[in-house]
């Protein structure tokens, strides 16, 4: 019989993409996916530790699943991902009965993760199967890390690509780790070193993905413009850039939509705006985190740009392309920030009316400088606050952006749909009644600036581009109505 997987993801599309690499490595081994834990053979929780919320979701999840495992013993149990990187020690002691745990950069290494499990529990042993990223750390001899990385790239290399059903969307990993260490985060210390995969690599994904009938796919990277990769090592090669790469990418056919996460504004070169005004594909959008409006805080993040140089830089996206949706990222809260500095992030953010930020509440991450050398020095009830103020310029923002929009056309990638629709659908189930999508047929999906669009329209529409009439907007969501169905989608008219 097949052996069942239950796996949850927290935290960031990185994760969501090495869930789906983990997935095919267990499906090669014969098993498959479960949503019930309580009956499945292997429990997985792919982890983050960016933020101790992050962190303390999973141990509650944990607390769960031990109960399931005390009515089941022969369950296995394993932390992948950031947190077993992170902390191991400490899941050692609150979680001892966890039977595996991996980093995000050995996740190649499950099976023979398993088998360890398989072989102690045949000899009535328990003990934990366990590989991490720091086991080959920065210090690691160059040929050792290059084995390593020759076995993490082969890891994304054979990603199954579903056998049944259509790929819409889908997420492509252009490099790995990190060295900018952000004060705050935790990220090159549990992603390691920054590498980037070899170009034609990635191109290979896209094909294989274009094959499948995805229309858009979204590079991935904890500073995805950074990539840079040298092409010919040892001989008279060239260095392929972002830029570079987005023109391939570019070319594979079928691929009809191109979006990147994330920048990172200190390496932010103008050749990528110049890609993304002249290669019709790639999406007028940039996630691109400031993280705070004072330049005092930036330098003590060691962000490596002032709040200067990054307004200069979505003056001049602006600037050359035209209609870019913004995105931005912020902390509230970090280390000896200020009401002052508070009021300058918020001065950046109506200065720069972005389509969206994501805010967060500072919270120190053992092993990071900013918790080894920097107090933790603003009160909750201070942070609570700033967060609040941030949260109700967000929407007052993200609402006078949605209103603008009203009266325009856009082209909207039908992904699905909407919550409403599968929400009226879910109570007719419970209900006993039988499925009638036609009275509820809200449909969603996306713009290429990444603004999110509910509309009415049948079933056969989902995987298409349709243009849509913006109707009405909230601070969330805009609604319309179906203008016109194009025939071929506009980027690809314009090529
Ligand atoms: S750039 Fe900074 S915040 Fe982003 S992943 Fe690297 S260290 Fe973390």
């Amino acid at each position: 019989m097949a052996k069942s997987v239950y796996l949850e993801t927290f935290g960031c599309q990185m994760n969501v993409l090495d869930s789906e690499l983990v997935l095919g490595q267990l499906a090669r081994l014969g098993y498959a996916s479960t949503e019930d834990y309580r009956r499945a053979d292997l429990v997985l929780l792919n982890t983050c530790s960016v933020r101790q919320h992050a962190e303390d979701k999973v141990y509650s999840r944990l607390g769960e699943i031990t109960k399931a495992k005390q009515r089941r013993p022969e369950m296995v149990v394993g932390i992948i991902g950031c947190m077993a990187e992170r902390d191991h020690d400490g899941l050692k002691t609150k979680a001892p009965h966890v039977d595996l745990m991996c980093g995000p950069g050995n996740l190649n290494e499950i099976p023979s993760l398993l088998a360890e499990v398989v072989e102690d529990r045949q000899a009535r042993r328990h003990s934990l199967a366990i590989a991490l990223e720091q086991d080959h750390s920065r210090r690691t001899p160059a040929a050792e890390r290059t084995r390593i990385y020759d076995s993490i790239e082969a890891l994304d290399l054979s990603r199954e690509m579903p056998a049944d059903g259509r790929v819409l969307q889908s997420y492509i990993r252009v490099q790995r780790g990190c060295d900018k260490f952000c004060t705050f985060c935790v990220v090159p210390f549990t992603r390691g070193p920054e590498r980037s995969r070899p170009p034609e690599h990635i191109v290979e994904e896209a094909r294989k993905l274009a094959d499948l009938g995805a229309r858009e796919i979204t590079l991935l990277g904890q500073t995805v413009n950074s990539y840079k990769y040298a092409e010919g090592a040892g001989g008279p090669g060239r260095t392929v850039t972002f830029a570079d790469l987005l023109q391939r990418v570019h070319e594979v056919e079928g691929i009809e939509r191109i979006r990147f996460v994330t920048s990172y504004p200190g390496d932010f070169t103008d050749d990528v705006l110049r890609a993304m005004r002249d290669l019709p594909k790639v999406c007028e959008y940039l996630h691109i985190p400031a993280q705070s409006g004072s330049n005092a805080v930036l330098g003590r993040m060691k962000r490596q740009y002032t709040v200067e140089q990054y307004e200069e830089l979505l003056v001049r996206a602006r600037e050359v392309v035209p209609g870019i949706s913004l995105a931005g990222d912020f902390i509230v809260g970090f280390c000896g920030e200020t009401d002052e500095d508070h009021e300058r992030t918020l001065a950046l953010v109506e200065r720069v009316r972005y389509k969206n930020i994501y805010m967060f509440k500072y919270s120190p991450r053992p092993g990071t400088v900013a918790d080894r050398r920097l107090p933790d020095d603003v009160p909750d009830e201070v942070k609570q606050r700033r967060h609040m103020e941030l949260a109700a310029l967000q929407k007052r923002m993200c609402l006078a952006h949605h209103q603008a929009m009203v009266g325009r056309e856009v082209e909207v990638l039908a992904e699905g749909y909407s919550k409403a629709a599968i929400k009226a659908q879910e109570a007719e189930q419970s209900r006993g009644q039988e499925i009638s999508w036609k009275r509820s047929d809200q449909l969603t999906g996306r713009t290429r600036g990444d603004e999110i669009v509910v509309f009415t329209g049948p079933e056969s529409l989902i995987g298409e581009f349709v243009r849509i009439r913006v109707t009405s907007a909230t601070a969330l969501t805009l609604h319309g109505e179906v203008a016109t169905r194009p025939e071929r989608v506009r980027s690809l008219s314009v090529l």
